[in-house]
Parts: C-alpha cells; structure tokens; sequence
C-alpha cells in the first residue's frame, strides 16, 4: 500500500492533509515520495526554527542520543537545567516548567493561575480570561480556553471558569475584570491560528498595568510566536511589558517536542513538589536541541527576522487578488479574495508549503534562516495563485 493509502486507512482521521507524502527535508525545501519538491513557507507550523535537518541541530541532537537519551524528572540532569537558565536569564523570568507541547504549556499556566488566585483569596478567585479569536491548544482545558465557538461542541462538558473578551478592547477586559474572581489573563500578541492579529501596543500595555493593579497573573501565550519568530525572543517583547507567565513550544527545540511554561516572580514558588509533572518534560534530547536553537537566537538573527519580514511585505505590495497583509516578523497573514484554502492547494500543486489561518488569510511561517532566493521564488509561486 501507499503511505496515502495506508494513512487513509489505519490513521485517525483527524487532519484534513493537503495532497503530499514528504519523504526529506533539507533547510527551506522539501521532497515528496516522487521527488517533486517543495520551498516551505511553514516550517512544520512554526515549529523548524532554523529548517529541516539544520546540521548544527542535527549534530547537537545526535550528540545527546549517544550520551543519555531520556532520564526521569525523578534525577537532576543537565540540558534541562541549561536551557531553564538561559530562558530565564534571557526573558528576566525566574523559573520553568518543561512539558512536551503547546497545550501542555498552557495547562500548567492555567494551574498557576488557578493555584495563585485561590491561594491569594481564599478560593474566591480562579476564572481566566482570553481573547476571543485566541488559540490555546486542542486538550479539553486549552480548548475551553481557546476563544472560539466552533471549537465548544462535541465534546463537553469542558472546564469551567474562562471568560471572553474581544482583543484590543481595553473596556471589555477591565469589564471582565470588575467581578473581583479572576485569577489570570491569558493571551497571543500575535493571535496565529485565528487570523494573525496583531495587539495593539497601547493595548497590551494597559492590560499588564490592569493585571498589576488587580494582582492578577498576565500571561502570554508564545506558543507560536516566541523563538524568534516574531523578530524578538519572544513576542511581549516588542510591547515593552513583562509577564507573570508566558508559554513556549513549536519553534523551542527546532522540531522535537517541548513545551515551557516560564514563570515570572509572582509565580516563581506557586507550584510545590507533586503539583504538577511530566514523564517526558524537558527530556534530555529535547533540551539539547532547544539550547541549539536559543544559543542561535541572538540579535543578528533577529535583525535578519525583521529585514525578511520587511522583504516580503514589499514583494506583496499591489499583489492582485490580496485584500490585506500584516503579522510580525516571519509571521504574517494575506487576506485574499479567493478562498485561502484554494490557493494554498493550488500552490502546493505548483511546489510552495503555506498554511492557512482564520478570517480566510494565507499564513506564512517560513524558517527564519531562509534565504532571500526561496523567499523570492516562493512568493512568486504564491502571487501567481492569488490572482
Ligand atoms: N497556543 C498557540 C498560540 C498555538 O498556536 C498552538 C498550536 O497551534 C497551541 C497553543 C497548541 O500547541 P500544541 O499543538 O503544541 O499543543
């Protein structure tokens, strides 16, 4: 049997797959089992930070196979203590808790943040808020988190205790707050899978302040938009805030799985012993591919985030067929007349990867060292669909 045939018939049918079975990947480009070959303007949703099989990742990752594979969170071991102080050294955070996906990361968060409020009121306080249009994760907590109707059916009931306000309505969240029960606010400054919307500056900042004046936890999910993506470590940093909490994972460790949940003063000592834990969390292998990937986050990267992201909002201008463009750094979403699903089928015939976003936006998440060459020949491809 084919790999289609196969996956047809033994693979749940969760994922409505586009039409290619990829064999190997080298940096910015892809092949499929007949050889036909793709440029990737979505690195795996976020996730090969520095593209596929990145030799330096590859050799930092086999390097920790032949030393020790996997050891349980019963033991102390190295990577994972590595990289825990360089994620908090470089975000000012004070601790972290190591987990194997986004929505892992944002389940510990909610536990901070329920943990925090009722210990802080006597059990008066432990509703969260987010944002409606928000993404955070697909278990059955982070889906009543995630501000989206279509995703609160089927397969209730979900967690209780999240409300949802409308991004970039100071007004809505200061109301949502009045109550005096909540414990934490919880949202993307880029909202990825719900559009690529951007916060707003002044937003955001009011919001922190309002966390600060009611104690409430200010927490950020930067499950997609941390690790460079956004032309910063991680994205609040463009906003001139900190957070009590924020959440990491996709790009972490460059492709393999590993979720973070970084926790700020408020919440350094929120969780004890038994609290909370994972078998697989901050597993050795993992965490020597994210030191790989953060030790190559530094400022010229950045920079080179920015000037790309510069680089294809100027090719874009006057595309027909675009009805917007916006996002951050290598995260930017195209508003397009033709159905956004269409023409990312339609460029997949013709050999680019891009993915899809809500609000019917083309979203491209290209790896953040491709070159210039298959940045210009995959929005080329892309133009020519859009049309
Ligand atoms: N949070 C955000 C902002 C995301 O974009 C995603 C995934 O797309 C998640 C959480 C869930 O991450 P994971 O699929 O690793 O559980």
């Amino acid at each position: 049997m084919s790999t289609k045939e196969n996956d047809k018939a033994y693979i749940a049918g969760t994922y409505n797959r586009f039409n290619a079975a990829l064999s190997t990947g080298s940096g910015a480009t892809y092949t499929d089992e007949d050889g036909k070959k793709y440029i990737d303007f979505g690195s795996g949703i976020g996730v090969t930070t520095f593209g596929a099989c990145d030799s330096e990742w590859v050799a930092a990752v086999e390097q920790q196979l032949h030393t020790m594979g996997h050891v349980s969170n019963l033991y102390y071991s190295a990577p994972q203590a590595e990289l825990a102080r360089m994620i908090c050294e470089r975000a000012g955070m004070k601790k972290v808790f190591f987990g194997n996906s986004g929505a892992e990361a944002n389940e510990c968060a909610i536990k901070v943040a329920r943990k925090y409020g009722n210990m802080s009121s006597g059990g008066k306080r432990n509703v969260i808020v987010t944002l409606k249009d928000s993404f955070h994760g697909r278990t059955v907590t982070t889906l009543a988190a995630t501000g989206q109707d279509v995703f609160h059916k089927d397969f209730g009931p979900f967690t209780d205790g999240f409300r949802y306000v409308e991004a970039n309505r100071f007004a809505e969240i200061e109301k949502a707050l009045e109550p005096g029960d909540v414990c934490g606010v919880l949202m993307e400054m880029v909202q990825g899978e719900g559009g690529v919307n951007v916060m707003d500056r002044s937003y955001v900042k009011r919001v922190a302040q309002l966390c600060k004046e009611k104690d409430v936890l200010f927490m950020v999910d930067e499950v997609q938009t941390g690790n460079g993506r956004t032309g910063k470590l991680y994205s609040y940093m463009h906003y001139g805030v900190k957070p009590d909490v924020f959440t990491t994972a996709k790009g972490l460790a460059g492709g393999l799985p590993m979720g973070a949940c970084v926790l700020g003063e408020k919440a350094e000592n929120v969780l004890a012993a038994g609290d909370h834990g994972s078998t697989f969390g901050g597993n050795p292998i993992c965490a020597a591919a994210a030191i790989n990937v953060l030790s190559r986050i530094d400022d010229k990267l950045l920079e080179e985030v920015e000037k790309k992201s510069d680089f294809i909002l100027r090719e874009m201008v006057g595309t027909p067929g675009m009805k917007t463009i916006g996002g951050k750094g290598l995260l930017i979403g195209i508003q397009t007349e033709k159905p956004a699903g269409e023409i990312a089928a339609a460029c997949l015939e013709d050999g680019l990867m891009v993915l899809t976003a809500h609000h019917n936006k083309v979203r491209l998440l290209p790896p953040l060292n491709i070159s210039y060459a298959d940045l210009k020949a995959g929005l080329a491809i892309l133009k020519k669909h859009m049309a």
